[in-house]
């Protein structure tokens, strides 16, 4: 294992600043996990060739690396201006219909008729990324007239947010529809899903992915946090995507929502990434603030799983310090003692374990009691690895799997090396795999016992029922 591997996973953003194979060769190196694919910027070829850049990579390195596909959802715009950008003043009127015409200071389209017809008298109107605040005066099915509150500039295809209307939008539009085929074609680990606003947008989207990618809902609307539970049950990891839910949220509100839903995440068992603005001074500085600093650590302090960047590294001057600073901070904040006993902190389990959960934490206790080097996990599915995870043991967790996939998927997950093994036929085989691979990747030596959890029969997915001490 290369020294720089934390236990909070980093996830790198790709775009035009990180897109060549040694550029993103250099963030694997200095600590990134996952590498991001924005599916709101870049064709499907750029998109192609940087996924076929990070496979060559992994090949060449021959350990697993993570894709995540972030799809752009529903994002709606505004239309375009007779004279480009106008100032709205607090108090001016300003209508938004469905009049294709150029707008002007008075009105502009909003090419959305279905959002047209749902916004309601008192609903805020938020544009060009909440900065200009906007509430409904009077409404009907094809405009609405609004008091402008927050004024600022106005101008072509400015993003518009519509906090507290639930959207009648399929969470996934035309446009999202091909690109989730295409890259689930390609052959990603993890989707995300933009702007989510309830379980039956995942369950939309699983019945296209088809059990190609695992899915991650990115939490953004003030709706996906009322019915928060309902997605966590039903997505396979969350994302707090703060740039948008900064928006749609009052702004002091995101850090409460961020820490609690993290929490609910790490309870569950499912990875929770904190995104958005981490080291955003780093796009075009090489060292961060030092209120930067302390949201990264922050995140990790609360026992994200991941911790994301965007723009520093898809389009800033210094990816690679991005990735440098980032992995610096996880590694000082994970080595205070503090740390280690927030990690055993955990909300309480609702419902009554079942016996894979408690193999789970029995493999956290015992390892922390004995004189145990680390844990191994003979995972088909991950599911035996992300129960392990959840319980944030204090010992280096390898899971081991046959599946590539499985493995890369386990890169995104809270202190888990993911190793790529043959499949084993039987329990012994399984556990000389696991010796074998400590030695390997240094996390035990010749002599020192393990815990080994598995589920046995051994080819089967989805039981975890064994646990073993090994002596390597
Ligand atoms: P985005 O999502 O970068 O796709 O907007 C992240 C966020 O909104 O925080
Ligand atoms: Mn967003």
């Amino acid at each position: 294992m290369t020294p720089n591997r934390t236990n909070t996973k980093i996830l790198a953003t790709l775009g035009p600043a990180s897109r060549d194979k040694d550029v993103i060769r250099a963030l694997f190196e200095r600590g990134a996990n996952v590498f991001r694919l924005n599916m709101s910027h870049g064709d499907h070829e750029t998109i192609a060739k940087t996924h076929a850049t990070i496979r060559e990579i992994e090949t060449e390195l021959g350990r697993p690396i993570g894709i995540l596909a972030d799809l752009q959802g529903p994002k709606i715009r505004c239309g375009t201006f007779e004279a480009g950008t106008y100032i709205l003043q607090p108090g001016d009127t300003f209508t938004f219909d469905d009049n294709p015409a150029p707008g002007n200071s008075e009105r502009v389209q909003l090419p959305h008729p279905e959002i047209l017809a749902a916004l309601n008298v008192g609903s805020t109107v938020l544009v060009n990324d909440g900065k200009l605040r906007l509430e409904v005066r009077a409404c009907s099915e094809t405009s609405a007239t609004c008091e402008v509150l927050v004024g600022g500039q106005i101008s072509d295809r400015k993003g518009v947010n519509l906090p507290d209307v639930l959207l009648p939008l399929s969470a996934l539009s035309d446009k999202d529809r091909l690109d989730l085929e295409f890259v689930c074609e390609l052959g990603i680990d993890w989707l995300a899903l933009s702007f989510v606003q309830k379980a039956s947008d995942i369950a939309e989207a699983a019945s296209l992915v088809k059990g190609r990618a695992r899915i991650i809902a990115k939490i953004e609307k003030p709706l996906a946090v009322e019915n928060f539970d309902a997605i966590l049950a039903t997505a396979d990891g969350i994302m707090i995507a703060r740039g948008d839910l900064g928006v749609e949220l009052p702004v002091h509100q995101v850090p409460r929502v961020q820490r609690s839903l993290v929490a609910r995440a790490r309870a569950a068992g499912k990875p929770v990434v904190v995104a958005t603005q981490m080291l955003e001074s780093m796009i075009d500085a090489p060292v961060p603030t030092r209120a930067e600093v302390s949201d990264v650590a922050t995140a990790i302090y609360d026992g994200a799983d991941a911790v994301m960047l965007s723009a520093e590294t898809a389009a800033g001057a210094f990816p690679r310090e991005a990735v440098s600073v980032m992995s610096a901070v996880a590694r000082e904040t994970e080595a205070d003692p503090k740390y280690a006993a927030l990690m055993k902190e955990r909300e309480p389990d609702l419902a009554e374990i079942d016996t894979s959960h408690a193999i789970a934490a029995a493999a956290r206790e015992i390892s922390d009691r004995a004189r145990i080097s680390a844990i191994c996990c003979f995972t088909q599915s991950g599911t035996t690895a992300f129960l392990v995870a959840r319980e944030k043991p204090s010992k280096p967790v390898l899971a081991l799997t046959p599946s590539v996939q499985t493995a890369r998927q386990l890169c995104l997950v809270w202190g888990l090396q993911s190793v790529v093994v043959p499949q084993a036929t039987r329990f012994k085989e399984a556990g000389q795999f696991a010796c074998a691979q400590c030695l390997t990747h240094g996390v035990a030596r010749k002599g020192d016992e393990i815990v080994f959890t598995a589920g046995v029969p051994i080819e089967d997915a989805g039981t975890t029922n064994i646990l073993r001490v090994w002596r390597v």
